[in-house]
C-alpha cells in the first residue's frame, strides 16, 4: 500500500533517556529528571502514573523507588544536535519543533532510500546506534497525522499510516488528539457527546461552529477530515554540518579511531557537497570514559569541501589528542564543519592542481546517489560493515 511521505520523529522521555544512556545503574528503573517540578519521566515511572509538570512529592507517593536526578542540559543539547545531524543525514528537508521532535519530508528519496516505512526504520536505528537513545516515528500523508502515529507507536514504535487509511486511523482516536482541542472545547464537545475524532467529523460545520466558534470550528472540521495542507518548512541555511559516533568503551586502535574518522569526514563533506557549501573550520569533539569531553579546531586557509583537505585537518587534531584518548579511554567522536558558504565562492580561486580530488570525490558521491553508500568504500574502511559505529551505548 502506498505510504504518506511526512515523518514526525520524536525522542521518547529525551531527559530520562539521556540520564538511563549516561548512568546504567539507571536503566530498568524508573526515573525522573527535575526535583520540585517533574520535567521527564522515564517509561518505568510513567508505568506508575508519574507525569510531566507533576509535583516531585506526588511523584514520589504514587512510586516509592522512584530516583530522581538533576537535569544536565549540556547532555541534552549535545544529544539533540547529533540526532538532528542524522536527521539532516536522511533528507535537508527538516522542520525542528523542539529540541527533540521534528518533520522530515523524504518525498524526493524514494527511488535512493525505499519506502518511507524503510527510512523510518534505518533513522531509528541509526539515532539509537549513533547517539544511545529510543526514538519513535509516524509516517502519514499530512504532517499532523504523522504526529498523531508517532505518539500512538510509543515507545520506541514506529508507525505508518497507509495513503487511503488516515481517516480509518483517525476517527477512533479521542477529540484530543486533533491539534486546538484543549480543556475548553474538550469540555464543550463532550458536553454534546462528542468523544471521539469520528463523531466529530459528522457534525455539520455549521453545528460545530455554534459550538467551538467560527475560527476553531472551521481548523477542527479540516483535521477531522485528514485535511492539513501544511508543508515541512526548513528555514535558514544552516551554518556548521557534522556527525558523530559512539565507539563503546575499551581500548581502540589507532587504526580503528583513524577508520571512523575518515568515515565521519566521508559523510559530512559529501553532505557539503550535495549543498553546494564549503567550510573553513574542522571542530573535533571527543567524548571519555568519565563523560568529561573536550572540543579541538583548526581553520584552513581556503574555504573547501574536499575530502582529503578535512581529512588532513581531521588527524592532526585527533593525533594532538592522542595523549588524552590515551589517558582517559575515548567513546565518542564526533566532527563538524563551521564557517560555511556557498559553494560558488570556492571556484573563483581554486587552483586546477586541487581540482582533481575535488573531482574524484564528485564521482564517488554520484555512484553512491546511483547505486547507495556502500557500494564506494574508501580502501581503510574495506572489510568494516557500517555498523562497524556499533558497540552500542545501550545494552538493552
Ligand atoms: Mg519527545
Amino acid at each position: 500500500m502506498a505510504e504518506g511521505t511526512f515523518l514526525h520523529a520524536d525522542l521518547d522521555s529525551f531527559y530520562a533517556s539521556v540520564a538511563q544512556r549516561d548512568d546504567p545503574s539507571l536503566r530498568g528503573r524508573p526515573v525522573v529528571v527535575g526535583g520540585g517540578i517533574v520535567l521527564a519521566a522515564s517509561y518505568e515511572a510513567k508505568a506508575c502514573g508519574v507525569r510531566t509538570a507533576m509535583s516531585g512529592r506526588i511523584a514520589r507517593r504514587l512510586c516509592p523507588d522512584l530516583v530522581e536526578v538533576p537535569a544536565t542540559f549540556t547532555a541534552y543539547v549535545e544529544a539533540s544536535r547529533a540526532v538532528f545531524e542524522v536527521f539532516r543525514d536522511i533528507t535537508p528537508v527538516v522542520e525542528g519543533i523542539s529540541i527533540d521532535e521534528a518533520f522530515l519530508d523524504v518525498g524526493g528519496l524514494a527511488r535512493l532510500s525505499g519506502a518511507p516505512s524503510r527510512i523510518g526504520a534505518e533513522l531509528r536505528r541509526r539515532v539509537k546506534a549513533e547517539v544511545g537513545l529510543p526514538i519513535s516515528v509516524g509516517i502519514a500523508s499530512s504532517k499532523f497525522l504523522a504526529k498523531v502515529a508517532s505518539a500512538a507507536s510509543k515507545p520506541d514504535g514506529l508507525l505508518s499510516v497507509p495513503v487511503g487509511g488516515e481517516l480509518d486511523f483517525l476517527h477512533p482516536l479521542p477529540i484530543e488528539a486533533l491539534w486546538g482541542v484543549g480543556k475548553v472545547t474538550s469540555v464543550r464537545l463532550h458536553d454534546r457527546g462528542i468523544a471521539t475524532v469520528g463523531a466529530l467529523a459528522r457534525l455539520s460545520p455549521e453545528t460545530l461552529t455554534s459550538i467551538v466558534g467560527p475560527a476553531s470550528g472551521r481548523h477542527l472540521h479540516a483535521l477531522s477530515h485528514g485535511l492539513d495542507p501544511r508543508r515541512v518548512e526548513t528555514g535558514r541555511r544552516r551554518r556548521s554540518i557534522g556527525a558523530q559516533r559512539a565507539i563503546g568503551r575499551g581500548r581502540h586502535t589507532g587504526e580503528e579511531l583513524d577508520a571512523t574518522l575518515v568515515s565521519l569526514v566521508d559523510r559530512v563533506t559529501r553532505r557539503m557537497r550535495s549543498g553546494e557549501r564549503i567550510g573553513r573550520t574542522f571542530v573535533l569533539r571527543l567524548r571519555f570514559d568519565d563523560m568529561t569531553r573536550v572540543t579541538r579546531s583548526r581553520t584552513v586557509r581556503r574555504a573547501t569541501a574536499g575530502t582529503d583537505a578535512w581529512l588532513v585537518a581531521g588527524r592532526a587534531l585527533l593525533d594532538e589528542a592522542m595523549p588524552l584518548i590515551v589517558d582517559r579511554g575515548v567513546t565518542l567522536i564526533g566532527i563538524s564543519i563551521t564557517g560555511l558558504d556557498e559553494a560558488e565562492d570556492e571556484q573563483l580561486e581554486l587552483p586546477f592542481d586541487t581540482d582533481a580530488p575535488t573531482r574524484l570525490d564528485g564521482a564517488l558521491d554520484a555512484v553512491r546517489d546511483k547505486f547507495g553508500s556502500t557500494a564506494v568504500t574508501r580502501a581503510v574502511l574495506l572489510g568494516r560493515s557500517e555498523g562497524f559505529s556499533a558497540p552500542q551505548l545501550d545494552s538493552h
